[in-house]
Protein backbone atom coordinates (compact mmCIF):
# COMPACT_ATOMS: atom_id res chain seq x y z
CA UNK A 1 0.00 0.00 0.00
CA UNK A 2 0.96 3.76 -0.73
CA UNK A 3 -0.19 4.29 3.16
CA UNK A 4 3.48 4.69 4.09
CA UNK A 5 4.09 7.44 2.27
CA UNK A 6 0.97 9.40 2.65
CA UNK A 7 2.06 12.68 5.23
CA UNK A 8 2.10 16.39 4.22
CA UNK A 9 4.30 16.54 1.47
CA UNK A 10 2.40 13.73 -0.92
CA UNK A 11 0.95 14.82 -3.58
CA UNK A 12 -2.40 14.25 -4.97
CA UNK A 13 -3.54 12.75 -8.12
CA UNK A 14 -7.39 12.07 -8.65
CA UNK A 15 -10.27 10.94 -10.87
CA UNK A 16 -13.05 12.51 -11.94
CA UNK A 17 -16.15 10.67 -13.26
CA UNK A 18 -19.40 9.67 -12.93
CA UNK A 19 -19.24 6.82 -11.59
CA UNK A 20 -15.71 5.86 -11.01
CA UNK A 21 -16.25 2.81 -8.34
CA UNK A 22 -15.08 0.55 -11.31
CA UNK A 23 -12.38 2.35 -12.02
CA UNK A 24 -8.89 0.24 -12.73
CA UNK A 25 -6.64 4.04 -12.49
CA UNK A 26 -6.18 4.01 -8.95
CA UNK A 27 -4.60 0.85 -8.50
CA UNK A 28 -2.27 1.20 -11.60
CA UNK A 29 -0.90 4.56 -10.84
CA UNK A 30 -0.62 4.27 -7.22
CA UNK A 31 1.38 0.79 -8.11
CA UNK A 32 3.50 2.86 -10.05
CA UNK A 33 4.07 5.56 -7.40
CA UNK A 34 4.67 2.74 -4.99
CA UNK A 35 7.14 1.30 -6.97
CA UNK A 36 9.38 4.25 -7.94
CA UNK A 37 9.01 5.69 -4.41
CA UNK A 38 7.12 8.71 -5.22
CA UNK A 39 5.64 10.71 -2.65
CA UNK A 40 2.39 10.53 -4.57
CA UNK A 41 -1.50 9.07 -4.32
CA UNK A 42 -3.91 8.56 -6.45
CA UNK A 43 -7.98 8.20 -5.63
CA UNK A 44 -10.76 8.51 -7.45
CA UNK A 45 -14.27 10.86 -6.86
CA UNK A 46 -17.80 10.52 -8.07
CA UNK A 47 -18.55 14.15 -9.46
CA UNK A 48 -21.73 14.21 -10.31
CA UNK A 49 -22.19 16.95 -13.93
CA UNK A 50 -23.49 20.02 -11.88
CA UNK A 51 -20.62 19.78 -9.13
CA UNK A 52 -17.73 19.65 -12.08
CA UNK A 53 -16.86 23.19 -11.66
CA UNK A 54 -16.37 23.57 -8.40
CA UNK A 55 -14.09 19.92 -8.98
CA UNK A 56 -12.14 21.69 -11.12
CA UNK A 57 -11.61 25.08 -8.32
CA UNK A 58 -10.67 22.39 -5.69
CA UNK A 59 -8.08 21.01 -7.80
CA UNK A 60 -6.57 24.53 -7.81
CA UNK A 61 -7.50 25.91 -3.62
CA UNK A 62 -6.32 21.79 -2.63
CA UNK A 63 -2.96 21.86 -4.83
CA UNK A 64 -3.84 18.52 -6.54
CA UNK A 65 -0.74 17.44 -9.04
CA UNK A 66 -2.91 16.44 -11.63
CA UNK A 67 -6.81 15.03 -12.62
CA UNK A 68 -8.00 12.45 -14.88
CA UNK A 69 -11.01 12.82 -16.26
CA UNK A 70 -13.84 10.14 -17.16
CA UNK A 71 -17.05 9.78 -19.02
CA UNK A 72 -19.22 12.27 -18.26
CA UNK A 73 -16.86 15.22 -18.16
CA UNK A 74 -13.97 15.06 -20.71
CA UNK A 75 -15.58 17.64 -23.13
CA UNK A 76 -17.47 19.80 -20.52
CA UNK A 77 -14.31 20.54 -18.50
CA UNK A 78 -12.50 22.00 -20.96
CA UNK A 79 -14.27 25.23 -19.98
CA UNK A 80 -12.69 25.60 -16.68
CA UNK A 81 -9.08 25.09 -17.77
CA UNK A 82 -6.79 27.77 -18.32
CA UNK A 83 -5.00 26.29 -21.58
CA UNK A 84 -5.55 22.81 -23.50
CA UNK A 85 -2.41 21.21 -25.18
CA UNK A 86 -2.82 20.35 -28.80
CA UNK A 87 -3.65 16.85 -27.83
CA UNK A 88 -6.75 18.06 -26.27
CA UNK A 89 -7.42 20.61 -28.85
CA UNK A 90 -7.93 18.72 -31.64
CA UNK A 91 -10.12 15.87 -30.16
CA UNK A 92 -12.03 18.43 -28.12
CA UNK A 93 -11.97 16.33 -24.69
CA UNK A 94 -9.44 16.06 -22.15
CA UNK A 95 -8.74 13.10 -20.08
CA UNK A 96 -5.91 14.59 -17.82
CA UNK A 97 -5.00 18.06 -16.24
CA UNK A 98 -1.90 19.46 -14.72
CA UNK A 99 -1.80 21.88 -12.34
CA UNK A 100 1.15 24.29 -12.21
CA UNK A 101 0.97 26.86 -9.33
CA UNK A 102 -2.91 26.91 -10.64
CA UNK A 103 -2.37 27.23 -13.75
CA UNK A 104 -4.54 24.20 -14.76
CA UNK A 105 -3.67 22.47 -18.71
CA UNK A 106 -5.61 20.00 -20.61
CA UNK A 107 -3.87 17.11 -22.35
CA UNK A 108 -5.69 13.74 -24.20
CA UNK A 109 -3.28 11.08 -23.77
CA UNK A 110 -5.96 8.80 -24.92
CA UNK A 111 -5.29 9.33 -28.99
CA UNK A 112 -1.52 8.86 -28.25
CA UNK A 113 -2.14 5.95 -25.83
CA UNK A 114 -4.04 3.90 -28.26
CA UNK A 115 -0.85 4.63 -31.04
CA UNK A 116 1.72 3.75 -28.61
CA UNK A 117 -0.36 0.66 -27.84
CA UNK A 118 -0.54 -0.45 -31.42
CA UNK A 119 3.04 -0.02 -31.91
CA UNK A 120 3.89 -2.12 -28.90
CA UNK A 121 1.26 -5.14 -28.93
CA UNK A 122 0.67 -5.39 -32.80
CA UNK A 123 3.93 -4.10 -33.95
CA UNK A 124 2.44 -1.50 -36.12
CA UNK A 125 3.30 1.62 -38.04
CA UNK A 126 0.07 3.21 -39.21
CA UNK A 127 2.11 5.19 -42.09
CA UNK A 128 0.44 4.88 -44.87
CA UNK A 129 -1.99 2.62 -43.54
CA UNK A 130 -5.85 2.70 -44.27
CA UNK A 131 -8.19 2.95 -40.76
CA UNK A 132 -11.74 2.17 -40.18
CA UNK A 133 -13.47 3.52 -36.90
CA UNK A 134 -16.36 1.77 -35.69
CA UNK A 135 -18.07 4.86 -33.47
CA UNK A 136 -18.10 8.00 -33.67
CA UNK A 137 -18.35 9.44 -29.68
CA UNK A 138 -15.30 10.84 -27.70
CA UNK A 139 -13.45 7.69 -27.72
CA UNK A 140 -13.56 7.39 -31.48
CA UNK A 141 -12.82 11.43 -32.08
CA UNK A 142 -9.28 10.88 -29.89
CA UNK A 143 -7.98 7.62 -32.43
CA UNK A 144 -9.24 9.19 -35.27
CA UNK A 145 -7.57 12.26 -35.02
CA UNK A 146 -4.13 10.67 -33.51
CA UNK A 147 -4.51 8.02 -36.42
CA UNK A 148 -4.94 10.75 -38.98
CA UNK A 149 -1.59 12.52 -36.94
CA UNK A 150 0.40 9.70 -37.37
CA UNK A 151 0.12 9.12 -41.53
CA UNK A 152 -2.60 6.44 -42.11
CA UNK A 153 -3.62 6.98 -46.11
CA UNK A 154 -7.29 6.89 -45.33
CA UNK A 155 -9.79 6.79 -42.45
CA UNK A 156 -13.64 5.07 -42.87
CA UNK A 157 -15.89 5.97 -39.94
CA UNK A 158 -18.71 3.41 -39.65
CA UNK A 159 -21.51 4.78 -37.11
CA UNK A 160 -25.17 3.86 -35.96
CA UNK A 161 -26.15 7.39 -35.69
CA UNK A 162 -24.79 8.78 -39.55
CA UNK A 163 -24.91 12.57 -38.49
CA UNK A 164 -22.35 11.71 -35.56
CA UNK A 165 -19.89 10.38 -38.34
CA UNK A 166 -20.08 13.34 -40.52
CA UNK A 167 -19.27 15.91 -38.23
CA UNK A 168 -16.47 13.35 -36.57
CA UNK A 169 -15.28 12.85 -40.45
CA UNK A 170 -15.36 16.81 -41.34
CA UNK A 171 -13.35 17.80 -38.42
CA UNK A 172 -10.47 15.41 -38.78
CA UNK A 173 -10.40 16.59 -42.74
CA UNK A 174 -10.13 19.91 -41.93
CA UNK A 175 -7.81 19.46 -39.27
CA UNK A 176 -5.24 17.00 -40.87
CA UNK A 177 -6.26 17.01 -44.13
CA UNK A 178 -6.56 12.86 -44.31
CA UNK A 179 -9.31 11.51 -46.52
CA UNK A 180 -11.81 10.59 -44.57
CA UNK A 181 -15.27 8.60 -45.77
CA UNK A 182 -18.29 7.82 -43.79
CA UNK A 183 -19.55 4.12 -44.47
CA UNK A 184 -23.18 3.21 -44.16
CA UNK A 185 -24.63 1.26 -40.94
CA UNK A 186 -26.70 -1.38 -42.20
CA UNK A 187 -30.27 -0.30 -41.02
CA UNK A 188 -32.11 -2.95 -43.82
CA UNK A 189 -30.77 -4.99 -46.94
CA UNK A 190 -29.52 -2.35 -49.02
CA UNK A 191 -27.14 -4.18 -52.00
CA UNK A 192 -25.57 -0.70 -52.89
CA UNK A 193 -24.92 0.20 -48.79
CA UNK A 194 -23.11 -3.37 -48.67
CA UNK A 195 -21.20 -3.22 -51.47
CA UNK A 196 -19.69 0.09 -49.76
CA UNK A 197 -19.38 -0.94 -46.10
CA UNK A 198 -17.28 -4.43 -47.41
CA UNK A 199 -15.15 -2.95 -50.22
CA UNK A 200 -13.63 -0.60 -47.26
CA UNK A 201 -13.93 -3.53 -44.60
CA UNK A 202 -11.67 -5.82 -47.06
CA UNK A 203 -8.90 -3.12 -47.62
CA UNK A 204 -8.72 -2.05 -44.35
CA UNK A 205 -5.05 -2.41 -42.65
CA UNK A 206 -6.92 -1.66 -39.13
CA UNK A 207 -10.48 -1.88 -37.73
CA UNK A 208 -10.74 -0.34 -34.43
CA UNK A 209 -14.17 -1.05 -31.87
CA UNK A 210 -14.56 2.56 -30.47
CA UNK A 211 -18.14 1.62 -29.30
CA UNK A 212 -18.87 0.18 -25.93
CA UNK A 213 -20.37 -2.72 -27.94
CA UNK A 214 -19.43 -6.07 -26.36
CA UNK A 215 -18.65 -5.00 -22.45
CA UNK A 216 -18.88 -7.32 -19.49
CA UNK A 217 -22.89 -6.37 -19.58
CA UNK A 218 -23.15 -6.63 -23.27
CA UNK A 219 -21.13 -9.42 -24.10
CA UNK A 220 -22.87 -10.48 -27.12
CA UNK A 221 -23.44 -7.18 -28.81
CA UNK A 222 -21.44 -6.88 -31.91
CA UNK A 223 -20.75 -4.56 -34.18
CA UNK A 224 -22.61 -5.16 -37.57
CA UNK A 225 -19.63 -6.07 -39.77
CA UNK A 226 -18.55 -8.61 -42.55
CA UNK A 227 -16.51 -10.31 -40.58
CA UNK A 228 -16.17 -13.29 -43.33
CA UNK A 229 -14.12 -10.37 -45.14
CA UNK A 230 -11.36 -9.61 -42.65
CA UNK A 231 -8.22 -10.75 -44.06
CA UNK A 232 -4.98 -12.37 -42.30
CA UNK A 233 -2.82 -9.77 -41.21
CA UNK A 234 -5.73 -7.63 -40.72
CA UNK A 235 -5.65 -5.53 -37.21
CA UNK A 236 -8.79 -5.94 -35.21
CA UNK A 237 -8.27 -2.77 -32.05
CA UNK A 238 -11.25 -3.71 -29.67
CA UNK A 239 -11.19 -0.28 -27.11
CA UNK A 240 -13.38 -2.55 -24.64
CA UNK A 241 -10.87 -4.99 -22.82
CA UNK A 242 -13.42 -6.50 -20.01
CA UNK A 243 -13.94 -9.48 -20.89
CA UNK A 244 -10.41 -9.40 -22.07
CA UNK A 245 -11.69 -11.71 -25.40
CA UNK A 246 -14.41 -9.70 -26.49
CA UNK A 247 -16.81 -11.06 -29.74
CA UNK A 248 -15.06 -8.62 -32.00
CA UNK A 249 -11.55 -10.30 -31.53
CA UNK A 250 -13.14 -13.30 -31.82
CA UNK A 251 -14.05 -13.00 -35.30
CA UNK A 252 -11.39 -11.39 -36.65
CA UNK A 253 -9.21 -14.31 -35.09
CA UNK A 254 -11.62 -16.80 -36.97
CA UNK A 255 -9.42 -15.62 -40.48
CA UNK A 256 -5.82 -15.26 -38.52
CA UNK A 257 -6.33 -11.52 -38.20
CA UNK A 258 -4.51 -9.92 -35.26
CA UNK A 259 -6.90 -9.02 -32.61
CA UNK A 260 -6.33 -7.02 -29.17
CA UNK A 261 -8.32 -5.62 -26.69
CA UNK A 262 -8.26 -2.02 -25.48
CA UNK A 263 -6.10 -2.84 -22.13
CA UNK A 264 -2.65 -1.89 -23.86
CA UNK A 265 -4.73 1.67 -24.68
CA UNK A 266 -5.85 2.03 -21.31
CA UNK A 267 -2.08 1.49 -19.55
CA UNK A 268 -0.38 3.66 -22.21
CA UNK A 269 -2.90 6.82 -22.08
CA UNK A 270 -1.75 6.50 -17.84
CA UNK A 271 1.59 5.91 -18.30
CA UNK A 272 1.47 9.57 -20.42
CA UNK A 273 -0.44 10.91 -17.40
CA UNK A 274 1.71 9.83 -14.74
CA UNK A 275 4.68 11.17 -16.99
CA UNK A 276 3.04 14.72 -17.07
CA UNK A 277 2.39 14.40 -13.08
CA UNK A 278 5.66 13.19 -12.31
CA UNK A 279 8.12 13.71 -14.91
CA UNK A 280 9.36 10.09 -14.21
CA UNK A 281 9.44 7.14 -16.37
CA UNK A 282 6.26 5.37 -16.10
CA UNK A 283 7.16 1.53 -14.98
CA UNK A 284 4.49 0.18 -17.78
CA UNK A 285 5.55 -3.52 -16.45
CA UNK A 286 4.26 -2.82 -13.20
CA UNK A 287 1.54 -0.93 -14.12
CA UNK A 288 0.47 -3.60 -16.69
CA UNK A 289 0.55 -6.11 -14.25
CA UNK A 290 -1.24 -4.01 -11.70
CA UNK A 291 -4.22 -3.27 -14.86
CA UNK A 292 -4.35 -7.35 -15.38
CA UNK A 293 -4.65 -8.20 -11.17
CA UNK A 294 -8.05 -5.60 -11.55
CA UNK A 295 -9.02 -7.99 -14.30
CA UNK A 296 -8.61 -11.20 -12.58
P1 LIG B 1 -19.35 7.75 -26.30
O1 LIG B 1 -18.76 9.09 -26.53
O2 LIG B 1 -20.60 7.61 -25.52
O3 LIG B 1 -19.60 7.08 -27.76
C1 LIG B 1 -20.18 5.82 -27.89
C2 LIG B 1 -20.15 5.36 -29.36
O4 LIG B 1 -20.64 4.02 -29.41
C3 LIG B 1 -21.05 6.18 -30.27
O5 LIG B 1 -20.46 6.21 -31.54
C4 LIG B 1 -22.35 5.37 -30.28
O6 LIG B 1 -23.08 5.49 -31.47
C5 LIG B 1 -21.80 3.95 -30.21
N1 LIG B 1 -22.73 3.01 -29.60
C6 LIG B 1 -23.05 2.92 -28.29
N2 LIG B 1 -23.92 1.92 -28.08
C7 LIG B 1 -24.18 1.38 -29.30
C8 LIG B 1 -25.01 0.32 -29.75
N3 LIG B 1 -25.76 -0.41 -28.90
N4 LIG B 1 -25.02 0.02 -31.07
C9 LIG B 1 -24.28 0.75 -31.93
N5 LIG B 1 -23.48 1.77 -31.57
C10 LIG B 1 -23.43 2.08 -30.27
O7 LIG B 1 -18.30 6.77 -25.59
P2 LIG B 1 -16.71 6.80 -25.73
O8 LIG B 1 -16.14 7.64 -24.66
O9 LIG B 1 -16.38 7.12 -27.13
O10 LIG B 1 -16.31 5.28 -25.37
C11 LIG B 1 -16.57 4.24 -26.27
C12 LIG B 1 -15.98 2.94 -25.72
O11 LIG B 1 -14.56 3.02 -25.69
C13 LIG B 1 -16.41 2.60 -24.29
O12 LIG B 1 -16.63 1.22 -24.20
C14 LIG B 1 -15.22 3.00 -23.46
O13 LIG B 1 -15.13 2.24 -22.25
C15 LIG B 1 -14.09 2.62 -24.41
N6 LIG B 1 -12.84 3.35 -24.12
C16 LIG B 1 -11.74 2.60 -23.84
C17 LIG B 1 -10.54 3.24 -23.59
C18 LIG B 1 -9.32 2.42 -23.29
O14 LIG B 1 -8.36 2.98 -22.75
N7 LIG B 1 -9.29 1.17 -23.67
C19 LIG B 1 -10.46 4.65 -23.61
C20 LIG B 1 -11.61 5.38 -23.91
C21 LIG B 1 -12.81 4.72 -24.16
P3 LIG B 1 -24.15 6.68 -31.68
O15 LIG B 1 -23.37 7.90 -32.02
O16 LIG B 1 -24.98 6.20 -32.82
O17 LIG B 1 -24.90 6.80 -30.39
Amino acid sequence: MTCQYIGPQTKVCALFGHPVKHSFSPPMHNAAFKHLGLNFIYAAFDIAPENLEAAMDAVRILNLAGVNLTIPHKENVVKYLDSLHRSAELSGAVNTVTNNKGMLTGYNTDGPGFIRSLWQDCSMDTTGKVAMLVGAGGAARAVGMELALSGVSELGIFNRRAQRAISLAKSIEQSTGVKTTVLPWPKEKHPAEEKELSRFFKHANLVVNCTPMGMKDSSSHLPPLPYHLATPGQVAYDLVYNPRQTRFMEKFKQTDSIAVNGMGMLLYQGALAFELWTGEKAPVDVMSKALHKCLE
